[in-house]
C-alpha cells in the first residue's frame, strides 16, 4: 500500500499545498487528506484556511449565544 501524495490548490487562499491521502473516513465516503504538517484538509480547503474558518465560526457561535434571542413577539 502506497501513500498518494499530490499538490492541491486551496479554494480559499489559492495556494498550492502538498497533501497526502491517509485513507478514507469510512469505506464509502471521500478520502482523508492531511497536509505537510499533519493537519487535515477539509474538502478543498487547506488546513490553514480550515483553522481560520473554525475560529470565525467559533466566534460567531459564541456571539450568538450571548446575544438575547429576539424571536417571538
Ligand atoms: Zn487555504
Amino acid at each position: 500500500m502506497s501513500v498518494e501524495v499530490q499538490k492541491r490548490k486551496c479554494k480559499v487562499c489559492s495556494k498550492e499545498s502538498i497533501r497526502a491521502n491517509v485513507g478514507t473516513y469510512t469505506k464509502k465516503s471521500s478520502k482523508r487528506w492531511i497536509g505537510e504538517d499533519g493537519r487535515q484538509w477539509n474538502g478543498r480547503k487547506c488546513p490553514q484556511c480550515q483553522a481560520d474558518t473554525a475560529k470565525v465560526n467559533m466566534r460567531r457561535l459564541r456571539a450568538q449565544k450571548r446575544e438575547p434571542n429576539e424571536s417571538g413577539t
